[in-house]
């Protein structure tokens, strides 16, 4: 029988899968109790198409919290609240070239060095509209969910250890408010910043939000817009040239597309004009990002010439 675009694709995501299943570099992150506790074995890659076409393979469906892969949709909604100069007055956009969790600020200004390592989306949690702590949270929820093309929940026994181990973070937020670039309470921003890292996905629903980025902030599935073009482009940047942390230099090099990882092991990449991509396995190498999702990442955008600055 003729094989179909579909069965091509599906068949090179089950290859990549397969060649991978067997590493079993890394660690899973046990910070939290409830994040040790996951299966390690899981593995699953999505790709969804600007058609709203989702191909995947292994396993795409299962949920996981989303954690800093929050962060490029949040800063996308305080970027259309406040405007991308009022965001930048707080939050700085130069790779830090250290892990997620740095307490390095800007001397002077006491920004963090940009919105996707912890300080700076602590900062950018904080711009977020919203009339009560849970008005902004609502709103961040329906962000995310209009990204996914879906209604999102949290999980929350997640967010309950997350508020009992988040000392680092807290400690982050009252330097920030010492230093002035965050002035919203501690205890609320903290609050919200929680939650937003304990919302569910699947590595389904990260592809659809990475396709929703690379198709301009039109949902390919639901085909509602959620953000303008011009802001997933300020997001799309900030993504490559940080969302990796101190791998970002070499992940640009390698697999050259804008991604946020996160520590239960999702990874969401965009192809902008192609596609988004959606992975999730739990292991991670010592950036916090998942090993596998990064290898497959990188053979795809390799096999496909997929690299933002590839010129044929
Ligand atoms: N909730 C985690 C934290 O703030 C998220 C970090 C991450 O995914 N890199 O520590």
């Amino acid at each position: 029988a003729p094989e179909t675009l579909s069965d091509i694709v599906t068949s090179f995501l089950d290859v990549v899968h397969d060649r991978l299943v067997d590493d079993r570099r890394g660690a899973v992150a046990d910070y939290i109790p409830q994040l040790a506790e996951v299966d390690p074995e899981l593995f699953g890659i999505a790709l969804c198409g600007l058609n709203g076409r989702v191909y995947e393979s292994g396993d795409t469906d299962v949920p996981f919290t989303i954690q800093s892969a929050s962060k490029p949709f949040v800063y996308s909604l305080a970027l259309d609240d406040r405007g991308l100069d009022a965001v930048h007055e707080r939050v700085g956009a130069e790779p830090s070239g250290e892990a997620f969790n740095s307490v390095k600020l800007e001397a002077g200004t006491g920004r963090p060095p940009n919105p996707m390592v912890n300080a700076g989306a602590i900062v950018t949690t904080s711009l977020v509209d919203g009339a009560s702590p849970e008005r902004r949270f609502e709103r961040i929820l329906e962000r995310l969910s209009a990204f996914a093309g879906r209604q999102l929940s949290v999980d929350e026994a997640v967010f309950a250890s997350e508020q009992e181990s988040g000392d680092r973070n807290r400690a982050l937020a009252y330097l920030m408010r010492g230093a002035g670039s965050l002035t919203a309470p501690v205890g609320d921003t903290l609050d919200t910043y929680f939650r937003q890292c304990s919302i569910l996905v699947t590595a389904h629903d990260i592809a659809v939000m990475g396709a929703t980025l690379a198709n301009g902030g039109v949902n390919p599935l639901t085909r509602r817009r959620v953000t303008s073009a011009e802001t997933c482009q300020h997001v799309m940047t900030i993504m490559a040239t940080c969302g990796m942390y101190d791998y970002a230099g070499e992940w640009l090099l390698r697999a050259g597309l804008p991604a946020k990882s996160g520590v239960a092991g999702g990874l969401v990449a965009s192809s902008p004009g192609e596609f988004g991509l959606g992975l999730f396995s739990p292991r991670l190498d010592a950036s916090g990002a998942s090993v596998r999702a990064v290898v497959a990442a990188q053979r795809l955008a390799n096999r496909f010439g997929l690299h933002v600055l590839h010129r044929p």
